[in-house]
């Protein structure tokens, strides 16, 4: 039997729609601590699997490295930046991820991706805790990107 990791920070794209959207969950009043907790632990995830290309921010902030990995910590499995949106859009992550890295024991990472069965659920049906939605994110990383998108599903 496959283990499996729980999928963590994966944004919606036009790739993929049914993902969240980080403007959900941004909170600028997430307790500091529970934060640095978060980022500390996100930065000590092992790459596992190369992502489909570099990544880039929904937000459209200009920033260029947004890493190409998938990480893990033997129970999830997140983008190599996804501490950028916590770092720099206020974004904040589930209570339930908090508490995972409260209670977190290390566990054996294995190297690759495949030997594991990755849940998309639990994250896909993540609300988040902004309801007054004020900033804008993106569906595509350009505008052209857009539009070709756009264009090939009506050519379909
Ligand atoms: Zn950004």
């Amino acid at each position: 039997m496959k283990r499996k990791l729980k999928a963590i920070g994966y944004w919606k794209s036009i790739f993929e729609p049914e993902f969240p959207d980080p403007i959900n969950f941004e909170d600028s009043n997430w307790n500091v601590k529970d934060k640095e907790l978060v980022l500390e632990h996100l930065g000590r995830g092992k790459s596992i699997a190369d992502w489909m290309g570099i990544s880039w921010c929904r937000y459209r902030c200009g920033e260029k490295d947004m890493g190409a990995s998938c990480m893990s910590d033997g129970v999830y499995i997140f983008p190599e930046k996804l501490s950028h949106y916590l770092e720099h859009h206020h974004v904040r992550l589930p209570d339930e991820f908090v508490e995972h890295i409260k209670t977190y024991e290390p566990v054996k990472i294995l190297s690759n991706r495949s030997q594991y069965t990755i849940d998309y659920d639990w994250w896909k049906q993540q609300q988040g805790f902004n309801n007054h939605v004020t900033s804008k994110s993106y569906l595509a990383a350009t505008d052209e990107e857009l539009i070709r998108f756009e264009k090939r599903k009506t050519t379909n």
